[in-house]
């Protein structure tokens, strides 16, 4: 009998192995849709050929300040910072699904500590923020340093450069979906790469950022603009693009 069970697996084997070897191989393939081609850019922090540019180191022609006022921060040598008390900048389009990157640089003359030193942020969709910090020899909490999903999901490393040093986000996100009533189909999902570093994978959001209180969904549009905190340290921004996904 275990004689017989053996021959049938060995026989099966065989068969399956054959099986590999019949039919047509271009079932498998599929040619259509063909990626479109995109050139990149000659440093990886180049922006590609389809990429939209929200700050091209001229102005803040793509972006508006708070109620509707003109973008009130300092632009000078191709960088942007955050003006104290100016508020902060969104950009005057709308994206939903996208990879982001930006460049940022906390004040090399380092004052305050925790949250009070080289604090912004990068509101996506103008809901859930990517904390920008000097994490730098500068301890907080956790879901509050740099490249948090603040006060919910803490980076997988602290890859921070010095204060004054320029510093890159690459992100990927992935907007969450809501049904007619307004109730959640799917989460955010953010994926952060810091300074070349993972630091979020494919992390899921947990709804809008709160200072105080559980973070919780509240339903909007399937495009959102994007917001750059002014939390009042002159944090410095520049080659800022993003690609619609
Ligand atoms: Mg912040």
């Amino acid at each position: 009998m275990k004689k017989r069970i053996s021959l049938l697996v060995c026989a099966f084997t065989s068969i399956s192995a054959f099986a590999q070897h019949v039919g047509d191989p271009k079932l498998t393939e599929v040619w259509d849709p063909v990626p479109a081609i995109v050139k990149p850019g000659n440093a990886p922090s180049d922006a590609p050929s389809d990429a939209i540019i929200l700050f091209n180191g001229k102005d803040l022609s793509a972006w508006t300040g708070e109620k509707g006022a003109a973008a009130g921060w300092d632009v000078e040598n191709g960088i942007v910072t955050v003006k104290k008390g100016a508020g902060l900048i969104t950009t005057k389009q709308s994206f939903g699904d996208c990879q982001l990157h930006i460049e940022w640089r906390t004040p090399s003359e380092v004052k305050g500590d925790g949250q009070g030193r080289g604090n912004s942020g990068i509101f996506l969709m103008g809901k859930y923020e990517l904390q920008v910090l000097d994490s730098y020899n500068n301890s907080t909490y956790s879901n509050g340093q740099a490249a948090s999903i603040y006060k919910q999901l803490i980076p997988l490393a602290n890859a921070s450069k010095g204060p004054g040093e320029w510093q890159t986000y690459d992100v990927i996100f992935i907007a969450p979906r809501f049904d007619s009533k307004g109730r959640v189909q799917s989460q955010a999902r953010i994926t952060v790469i810091h300074n070349g570093v993972l630091v979020q994978n494919n992390a899921t959001i947990w709804g809008g950022t709160e200072y105080i209180g559980i973070a919780e969904y509240k339903p909007h549009g399937a495009k959102e603009p994007i917001s750059l905190q002014d939390h009042g340290n002159p944090v410095s921004y520049r080659n800022i693009w993003i690609r619609e996904l």
